[in-house]
């Protein structure tokens, strides 16, 4: 029976029968498996915490013909701590929900991101603005990520919108749909990019505009998401 041994995070799991969950993970190289856990429901089940949304852990899965099975699960970080309010759980379960939606195989990079976003936000409740460098950051990652200098015409001068399907725009080449941009917040988009979680740890101030914009522009950009 051939094992898979892999490093993953659950990204959600599902009741299955009577004692078993289905559960979704996702890793490094192989992207989003979706595995049988067998009797995790029971009382006195020893692997209960790996299916736990967030769980990130050394999986061994068992191919079994046309699924997969779980056999064992070494903890590395329970990530318990996003718990701990409301506003903070929300927000890390964004990071599932992009996984969900992006990952058909696996990317080392997102994965990454992924453990650095939900460390960061076990250690701050600056939520706007862990959320805006993360989704700046993956949108980065998976190419989808707009010129943020100026208007998809060359143009960076006067006033520029934002077409969640295009990116920005200026006075000349808007659509009817298209939203005002502010200078700051196209400045905290791109600041978002270049600093680490440390940085984006300490500011969350005029966070929240921004977050929409780029979680619009993700959802236009990514089949199937709604985030
Ligand atoms: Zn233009």
């Amino acid at each position: 029976m051939p094992l898979i041994i892999t490093k993953a995070i659950v990204i959600k799991a599902k009741d299955y029968g009577e004692y078993d969950k289905l559960v979704t993970l996702f890793c490094p190289d192989s992207g989003k498996l979706t595995v049988k856990a067998r009797g995790v429901l029971r009382e006195k089940a020893k692997l209960k915490f790996a299916v736990i949304p967030f769980n990130y852990g050394e999986y061994v899965l068992a191919s079994k013909g046309d699924y997969l099975s779980l056999s064992n699960c070494t903890q590395i970080r329970s990530f318990y701590a996003l718990n701990r309010n409301y506003d903070v759980f929300k927000c890390a379960c964004t990071a599932l929900k992009v996984l969900d939606v992006i990952s058909g195989e696996g990317n080392r990079e997102v994965f990454e991101e992924t453990l650095n976003f939900l460390t960061a936000l076990c250690e701050s409740d600056a939520t706007d603005g862990l959320l805006l460098k993360y989704m700046t950051d993956m949108l980065e990652l998976l190419g989808f990520l707009p010129d943020l200098s100026g208007c998809v015409c060359g143009k960076n001068q006067g006033k520029l919108y934002f077409d969640s399907c295009n990116g920005l725009t200026c006075e000349c080449c808007k659509g009817e749909s298209d939203t005002l941009i502010a200078p700051k917040q196209l400045r905290i988009i791109s600041d978002s990019l270049h600093k680490g979680y440390a940085e984006a740890k300490i500011g969350n101030e005029a966070h929240e505009s921004c977050v929409r914009l780029i979680k619009d522009f993700f959802n236009a950009k990514i089949d199937g998401a709604n985030i």
